[in-house]
This record gives structure tokens, C-alpha cells and sequence, in this order.
């Protein structure tokens, strides 16, 4: 027995195969694509391991969320001035 389930990027309803029943979208590479960019975004938004480990796309995801920086020293000024201290007082030992 098959059942049919409709693909949430280009709305076709596509055969669910019994050997993935936990397929949501259907074959088309394209659906394939978005499904593959969704997870990620999902897990770099909710998953900071997942974050550290994607490594070159974490310069992606900064860029995909431009405020989270200006955010972050908002929310922790007293670390951003420390940590300016801190380059001040590495720089004056290298000079
Ligand atoms: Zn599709």
C-alpha cells in the first residue's frame, strides 16, 4: 500500500516510498535543495554545535543575520570594553 504526500515547496503530490516514510519533500532536486538550505538554516539558528562546526558557514550566517553583533554588545557592553582593553593592551606589548 502507497500513500501520497504533497511537497510543501512546489505543492505536487509525490509517492511516499516505503522505505522513507519519514520523506516530507518530494524528489525534485530542486525541493531536495531548499529541504537540504532549511535544515541548515534551522540548525544554525537552534544548534550552536552545529554552528561551530559548520565552520566556513558561520561567516554565512553572520552575514544572513547582520543586527546579531551590534545586538551582542548591546546586551554585553562590559565584555566588548573588556575585550577592547584587552587588544589595547596587546597592541602596546607588541610596540
Ligand atoms: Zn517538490
Amino acid at each position: 500500500m502507497s500513500e501520497t504526500r504533497r511537497c510543501p515547496y512546489c505543492q505536487s503530490s509525490f509517492l511516499l516510498s516505503a522505505y522513507r516514510p519519514q520523506q516530507r519533500v518530494c524528489g525534485q532536486p530542486d525541493c531536495q535543495r531548499r529541504r537540504r538550505a532549511d535544515y541548515h538554516r534551522k540548525k544554525l539558528a537552534t544548534d550552536p554545535e552545529y554552528r561551530q562546526g559548520a565552520g566556513e558557514s558561520q561567516k554565512q550566517w553572520r552575514e544572513e543575520h547582520p543586527g546579531y553583533q551590534k545586538q551582542y554588545r548591546k546586551d554585553h557592553p562590559q565584555a566588548v570594553e573588556r575585550n577592547r582593553q584587552q587588544q589595547h593592551a596587546d597592541a602596546s606589548g607588541i610596540l
